[in-house]
């Protein structure tokens, strides 16, 4: 199952519930994404003044992504190089730096074969911008979500303030 869609219509709140009650294994495509701009971040690879793609690319296969199912949670958490991540990428610093990250191309090579290789055994719901094109063409059932203009602030919004960020505005 490919879930692809806007930002904020809740792809990965579906996503996590589908898999549920299916039975299927969920694949957050994001964290691995942002995964792997915190190892960039560690190494002095990106930062929000300046981005080393090359040293990047020449490091990407010291990167090793997997998921560990957590039966508390519900779904597979993070883990890169041996170690769990979820609460160093859920931070508002990957989240702004993620995206310059996620254009590069070789990762997205990188990530889009492995999460390719994880379909293979079918039984899965993968959810993130790219899935239902590029990773899975082929999926059996494709989702796309939106979501109006005031449903998507109200959800990044409660996302914020569920991570305690604050903010004063004019
Ligand atoms: O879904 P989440 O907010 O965790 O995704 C983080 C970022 O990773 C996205 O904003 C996007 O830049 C990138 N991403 C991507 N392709 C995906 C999933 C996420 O480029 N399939």
């Amino acid at each position: 199952i490919a879930i692809d869609g806007f930002s904020s219509t809740g792809k990965s709140t579906l996503a996590k519930q589908l898999a549920q009650q299916l039975g299927y294994v969920y694949v957050d495509t994001g964290a691995m994404y942002r995964a792997v701009t915190w190892y960039a971040m560690q190494h002095h690879f990106v930062s929000t003044s300046h981005l080393d793609a090359e040293g990047l690319i020449s490091n990407l296969d010291q990167i090793t992504l997997h998921f560990v199912f957590n039966p508390a949670l519900g779904f597979g958490e993070m883990f890169l190089n041996g170690q769990n991540v979820e609460k160093e990428i859920r931070t508002l610093e990957v989240s702004s730096l993620v995206s310059k990250v996620a254009e590069i191309s070789a990762v997205r090579s990188k990530l889009v074969e492995q999460q390719q290789a994880m379909g293979k055994e079918k039984g899965i719901v993968m959810d993130g911008r790219d899935i239902g094109t590029v990773v899975f063409p082929e999926a059996e059932l494709k989702i796309y979500m939106n979501a109006s203009a005031e449903t998507r602030a109200q959800r990044r919004f409660d996302e914020l303030k569920a991570k305690g960020v604050t903010a004063t505005y004019d």
